[in-house]
């Protein structure tokens, strides 16, 4: 019994051994992803939803690897916040969104998630002003997501840096609303323009008496703190109808477009008209 339990040990080892090398090789490929131009951004629509109009794109990394096809941001933004490498690629991202957006015949928003690492860094102001001024895009149409794990760590820094941010005139929205620890209060103390509640809460809206009163919540949150509420990950004409009868401001999901590149989306497909 014993030899088998050191067999097990081993084998455990083993396991977890190959899966450390595996991340390191995933973490030095990620390093090179960026100058060998295998990151690119895909677009994903939102729209109002009281009349069904698009009103702008949120920016989704997609990482193309030679050999492993398509990486999901959710293994890869993990690890490149565990190294730094968070910083340049979320700097990518930012001017690849802002860039592409500037070409748009609309003034759609673009929407750009941002690392709690970003966060963390005080230059965080003059690098997204840097960006608006190459790039020539109104900071109006500049939306950026940030979630309750950057700001509850070091809330007067944070507040600093959402004022600073606010102050260059684009908008904040708190992303993945319900799934952290944010009180009315944190809510309240920060400059947030919208809240989006988490894709987590609306897929259950049809399963789960308590995530309709949860939604329900939420907008009357936003409602009461003057802030629009977004709901992603639509996916059903039953949860739409359910959004729009509580005045939801906003809607994201499956059921109006997946995330696509930029040239495959008909309303940004320039010179053409939508439809
Ligand atoms: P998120 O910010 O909550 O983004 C929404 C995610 O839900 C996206 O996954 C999107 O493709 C997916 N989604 C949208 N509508 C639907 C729907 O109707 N049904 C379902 N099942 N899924 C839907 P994605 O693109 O895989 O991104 C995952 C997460 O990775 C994002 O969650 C975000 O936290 C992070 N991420 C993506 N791009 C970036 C980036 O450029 N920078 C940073 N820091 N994080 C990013
Ligand atoms: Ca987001
Ligand atoms: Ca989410
Ligand atoms: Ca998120």
């Amino acid at each position: 019994a014993k030899s088998e339990g050191r067999g097990r040990l081993r084998t455990f080892d083993a396991a977890m051994d190959a899966r450390l090398r595996e991340r390191y090789a995933l973490a030095a490929e990620l390093r090179e992803a960026i100058p060998r131009g295998e990151l690119s951004l895909h677009f994903q629509p939102q729209i109002a939803a009281p009349t069904g109009e698009v009103v702008g794109f949120e920016a989704l990394v997609r990482w193309h690897h030679p050999t492993r096809g398509l990486v999901p941001p959710a293994e890869f933004i993990p690890l490149a916040e565990e190294n730094g490498l968070v910083l340049q690629l979320g700097e990518w991202v930012l001017a690849r969104a802002c860039a592409e957006a500037a070409t748009w015949e609309r003034p759609y928003k673009v929407a750009v998630n941002l690392s709690p690492v970003q966060f963390q860094s005080h230059d965080l102001p003059e690098t997204v002003w840097e960006i608006l001024l190459a790039t020539g895009l109104a900071p109006a149409r500049l939306e950026l997501e940030v979630t309750e794990t950057a700001i509850i760590d070091d809330m007067d820094r944070a507040l600093n840096i959402l004022r600073r941010l606010k102050n260059l005139g684009v908008t904040i929205a708190m992303d993945d609303f319900g799934t952290g620890y944010s009180s009315l209060a944190t809510l309240q103390a920060f400059p947030f323009d919208k809240i989006k509640i988490d894709r987590s809460f609306v897929s259950r809206l049809e399963s789960q008496p308590q995530a309709a009163s949860i939604v329900r919540a939420v907008l009357g949150l936003g409602r009461s703190l003057g802030m629009g509420v977004v709901a992603e990950g639509v996916e059903t004409h039953a949860q739409m109808r359910f959004l729009s009868a509580e005045s939801c401001d906003e809607v994201q999901g499956y059921l109006f477009g997946r995330p696509m590149p930029a040239r495959d989306i008909p309303e940004l497909r320039r010179g053409g008209d939508a439809l």
